[in-house]
């Protein structure tokens, strides 16, 4: 998906803004995340660690839950932000979560105060399980060579 820069800014900026309010006690590694929506509204998101650490949800789910909440659907693009304004992809689970809603969705990755990267979900999760597979048959619509 093609993102406007001005658009680029305004997620990565409230991705930044969001971040200041992780809470990552245990692992110091604070993420913030804002996910645009088809209407123009911007929903963000924060890591929220737990001491029973698989408990621990990312800023992109938490972004996507606020999304959902609110009754969003068509989500289009999300902004990480992390430490030291490197590159942070979102982890596996995390990109099953975002393909639930837009397995094109746009990806936008700081890098450095004035630098980003725009990638594609379908780059970063190819072949993505999605709600067709769940009534595949041998062969049929939704079946594994649908999605070449
Ligand atoms: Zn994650």
């Amino acid at each position: 998906m093609e993102i406007a820069p001005e658009l680029v800014v305004r997620l990565l900026d409230a991705a930044r803004a969001a971040r200041l309010r992780a809470y990552a006690p245990y692992s110091q590694f604070s993420v913030g995340a804002a996910i645009l929506t088809g209407s123009g509204e911007v929903f963000v998101g924060v890591n929220i660690e737990n001491a029973s650490y698989p408990a621990t949800i990312c800023a992109e789910r938490a972004a996507v839950a606020a999304a959902v909440s609110a009754g969003a659907r068509d989500l289009l693009a999300v902004a990480v932000v992390g430490p030291q304004g490197r590159p942070c992809p979102p982890c596996g689970i995390c990109r099953q979560v975002l393909a639930e809603f837009n397995s094109e969705m746009a990806v936008v990755l700081e890098d450095g105060e004035n630098g980003w990267h725009v990638l594609s979900l379908t780059e970063l999760l190819p072949g993505a399980f999605t709600a067709r597979h769940l009534t595949t048959s041998p062969g049929g619509e939704g079946g594994w060579t649908d999605q070449r």
